[in-house]
């Protein structure tokens, strides 16, 4: 594809996304303007990152934090938001901490300790969010629900990093009212803890939703949604997934 090509496609995609988060914001009667996109770029190249950017989007995410500096290092010219948004493993907190404003994932205790020491140690002050776990799947990542309040408990005493609010990944089904009961359970949680005594600007944001519900996302209160597929296209793998 040429690079008026891949603007093209890119900017009219994009513009879809935009128009589907707007249509579902105002069924429901939410300001779309408080939902913020975030294009997920993993396995794709800078130039689609560049493209998106011409189109106007400003907050991009990764999930794997080496792939991410690469980008990082090649888009450096311009004003991107980045977000972390698949798993961390604690020996990349460091990097993590020091490179990204958004970290979507963190799922224990001790990785989000870790986070605020090293964001602490570098003078950043990263919005973190808490991966919760409400399938109950095994090889899923996240924090299971009944200790997401002893997690919240951290987060207050948290110098650097700023724990904004919770964020879920529900299995993957081809039918996206399949993860209404997920998107529905996470906006609860939030609303459960802050009736038993957490900070509600601990909890102001809900990532959730992705290329094929963000509809329902939406609907169900997403403040964040983390749409890929729908922006850039199909990944050549799925590997990448997570
Ligand atoms: C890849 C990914 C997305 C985007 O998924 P699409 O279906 O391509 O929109 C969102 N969230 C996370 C955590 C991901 O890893």
């Amino acid at each position: 594809m040429t690079t008026t090509t891949l603007e093209a496609t890119i900017a009219a995609n994009l513009a879809a996304v935009r128009a589907r988060i707007e249509r579902a914001a105002r069924a429901v009667g939410r300001d779309p303007a408080r939902i913020r996109l975030v294009a997920v770029s993993k396995t794709f190249g800078p130039e689609f990152i560049r493209a998106a950017y011409a189109a106007g989007q400003r907050d991009f995410g990764e999930n794997r934090v080496q792939e991410a500096l690469q980008k990082m290092a090649q888009t450096a010219d311009l004003s991107i938001v980045w977000h972390l948004v698949g798993h961390l493993q604690s020996n990349k907190a460091r990097k993590a901490a020091k490179a990204f404003p958004w970290i979507h994932s963190v799922d224990s205790q001790r990785l989000l300790a870790k986070l605020d020491e090293e964001a602490l140690a570098h003078g950043t002050r990263p919005t973190v969010l808490v991966q919760v776990d409400l399938a109950g799947e095994p090889t899923k990542f996240g924090v299971p629900r009944d200790q997401v309040r002893a997690l919240f408990d951290v987060a207050a005493a948290c110098r650097a990093v700023e724990v904004r609010g919770l964020m879920v990944l529900p299995p993957y089904t081809p039918d996206p009212e399949d993860a209404r009961p997920y998107f529905r359970a996470l906006r609860e949680l939030a609303a459960d803890l802050v009736a038993e005594g957490v900070d509600p600007r601990l909890l102001e944001e809900l990532s959730m939703g992705m290329s094929h519900d963000l509809e329902v996302a939406v609907q169900e209160g997403a403040t964040v949604v983390r749409v890929g597929t729908a922006i850039f296209g199909p990944r050549a793998s799925a590997s990448a997934e997570g």
